[in-house]
């Protein structure tokens, strides 16, 4: 999925190919490869300059290093390609990274875990995809409240894949959401779960209708976590998004799904520099083990092709 970025990447480093020394001005020639491609795949423009901006910063503070190196007489040759290609994947790394748990515990009582986005974007499959990833790799007993009473299908299509993988659903027809997720705490004691994820309304947009149920449903339940779903085949919007409920809601992380599709491969690189909230988890695929921690080291490698 990352086709266009890669393109740009091989094309700077195709420009660097054969030079001993990196310049200002071969850098910049690598850099418009690098820019291109990246506005190409929807990468933020705000993000786009400060990823350049910090590129063209190390590589020439590489031509100082270099030159300096060399005032003793001695010749230094670089491979100027392979100099700069290890920055970009430095500063795609940085750009990606976060500090810290992807997930925070609670110190007593059952963990709760929020799931947040718009109608569409994965939400309900990626609940069900987190709780076998918490019951398979971390051996957690989780519960998994259905509370998205807005798409009529939600709650049927929660229960029946929390049938495939052996997790308990808890909802009270009739209820709202509000009302569900603050009794699903009793359910989980009853239950002896010591992880309830709350699968949550989505919308088509952002309103404050949507806005105001979520906010309602934070102070009920108190959770530790509170994750947005963002389908990366939205591209730059996936960002604007991101924002919107970051700035009401302050999530603890993004799980970015479909990441199997043919998206330009934007967001990966766009949501934790806007949103200030990191990318924690994927999507890679339909079926509930289709999910993995993300590794921004490995994300890098990819998008340099
Ligand atoms: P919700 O409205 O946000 O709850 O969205 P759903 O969980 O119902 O997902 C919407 C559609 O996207 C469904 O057809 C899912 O199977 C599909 N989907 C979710 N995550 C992924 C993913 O990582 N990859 C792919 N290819 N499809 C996904």
């Amino acid at each position: 999925m990352f086709d266009a970025i890669s393109k740009g990447f091989k094309n700077a480093k195709n420009r660097l190919a054969g030079l001993e020394e990196l310049t200002e001005q071969n850098i910049e020639t690598a850099l418009r490869e690098v820019r291109l491609s990246l506005l190409e795949a929807d990468v933020e423009l705000s993000v786009v300059k400060a990823f350049l901006a910090r590129v063209k910063e190390k590589a020439l503070g590489e031509t100082v290093r270099v030159r300096a190196k060399g005032t003793d007489g001695s010749t230094v040759k670089v491979r100027a390609g392979d100099v700069f290609t290890k920055i970009c994947h430095d500063e795609l790394v940085a750009f990606m990274s976060a500090d810290g748990e992807s997930i925070r515990f609670a110190d007593a009582g059952p963990t709760g875990i929020m799931m947040v986005g718009l109608q569409g974007s994965g939400k309900t499959t990626s609940s069900a995809k987190f709780a076998r990833f918490l019951q398979k790799d971390l051996k957690k007993k989780p519960l998994l409240v259905a509370a998205d009473m807005q798409r009529p299908a939600a709650v049927e299509q929660l229960m029946v894949l929390g049938k495939s993988i052996g997790v308990p659903v808890f909802n009270i027809p009739g209820a709202s959401p509000v009302e569900i997720c603050s009794k699903a705490r009793d359910e989980a004691k009853a239950k002896g779960c010591d992880v309830i994820i709350y699968d949550t309304a989505g919308r088509l947009a952002i309103d404050d209708a949507l806005m105001e149920e979520l906010a309602a449903i934070k102070t009920n339940v108190a959770p530790q976590n509170i994750f947005l779903v963002v389908d990366a085949m939205i591209g730059q919007d996936a960002v604007k998004v991101s924002k919107g409920f970051h700035d009401r809601l302050d999530l603890t992380g993004v799980i970015l799904t479909k990441l199997d599709g043919d998206a330009r491969g934007g967001a990966a690189l766009s949501v934790r520099e806007v949103t200030g909230a990191p990318v924690r988890y994927v999507g890679m695929g339909e079926g509930t083990d289709k999910f993995e921690e993300f590794r921004p080291d490995g994300m890098a490698s990819r998008v340099l092709g």
